[in-house]
């Protein structure tokens, strides 16, 4: 079940009489409602299709007010610094600072996307076609401005989080507990979106341990441009407040870390607050690793 999410500037024979006409012809596209704004929906979808994309809009969007809502008490700079980096509010060289700010200015495009706020100019195609089934969640392979996701059969039905975990207080500090839903490849798609992200983002990582170890590493310099490192941020916010667990759910060797349980003191070099020393000093070993 595959759909293909693209963005590109629109001309003005593009839309006729409210439809979308591709660049190559072909049957018109009618708008989509209830999901991003100015989307345009290939006839080719059959109806399960059309709903895996309203389904992965509704939870990606839950993820999306998480992450750009501020919550007076909740420590972002946990769950920003772990995936996207320790340089993320980093002041001091021209270089650092626009990272900053590219990261501060992104995060404000994608909640007016979300909101609802597009220019006129731009315009959501999604298409539905064979061939893409075996595609990897995400691809470019149309070209400039052009994105391809395959929302295969196997991300359909994932759109909720951690059924599974609801009542493993445990579970839900690991990221791994929660399978890639179809959210979270919208979300992911979304990061691409030029309209979202300047400088645009690639696929340096995917998938959780690639994706916290490219933060670890390369720090904010290379995962300010990363999708994947947006992506989990938004989640890891998002399932710790909706499970109002201790803390952001993350790696299994940065959890041992925060918990102290790597032989190292607890904490490191990740920041303080009241949570933490509540938690991981009190609870040594709750994990069971
Ligand atoms: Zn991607």
């Amino acid at each position: 079940m595959p759909s293909e999410p693209v963005t590109h500037e629109v001309e003005e024979s593009d839309i006729q009489n409210g439809m979308y006409i591709g660049p190559m012809g072909g049957p018109p596209f009618p708008s989509m409602e209830g999901v991003l704004p100015s989307t345009y929906l290939d006839p080719a979808c059959n109806g399960a299709e059309a709903s895996i994309v309203s389904e992965a809009w509704e939870g990606a969007k839950l993820i999306v007010e998480a992450q750009t809502t501020i919550v007076s008490d909740y420590d972002y700079n946990l769950p920003h610094k772990t995936w996207l980096g320790d340089g993320l509010n980093a002041s001091g060289k021209p270089v650092v600072e626009y990272r900053s700010k590219s990261i501060a200015d992104n995060f404000k495009k994608l909640a007016r996307l979300y909101g609802g706020g597009i220019d006129d100019k731009e315009i959501i195609v999604w298409r539905c076609t064979e061939g893409l089934k075996d595609e990897p969640m995400c691809s470019q392979q149309m070209g400039a401005g052009v994105l391809a996701l395959a929302l295969s059969a196997e991300y359909s039905g994932r759109n909720g989080h951690g059924n599974r975990v609801h009542d493993d207080k445990e579970g839900q500090l690991r990221m791994a507990s929660f399978p890639v839903s179809t959210a979270h490849a919208l979300l992911h798609e979304t990061w691409h979106y030029r309209i979202v992200s300047q400088p645009r983002t690639a696929d340096y990582a995917t998938g959780v341990e690639t994706t916290y170890n490219l933060a670890r590493r390369e720090g904010t310099r290379v995962a300010f441009t990363n999708a994947d490192s947006y992506t989990y941020d938004g989640l890891a916010i998002y399932l710790q407040q909706t499970f109002k667990s201790r803390l952001p759910p993350t790696t299994k060797d940065h959890l041992d870390t925060l918990m102290g349980l790597d032989g190292k003191r607890p904490g490191g070099k990740m920041p303080s607050g009241k949570r933490r020393e509540a938690v991981y000093l009190n609870k040594p070993g709750m994990l069971g690793v």
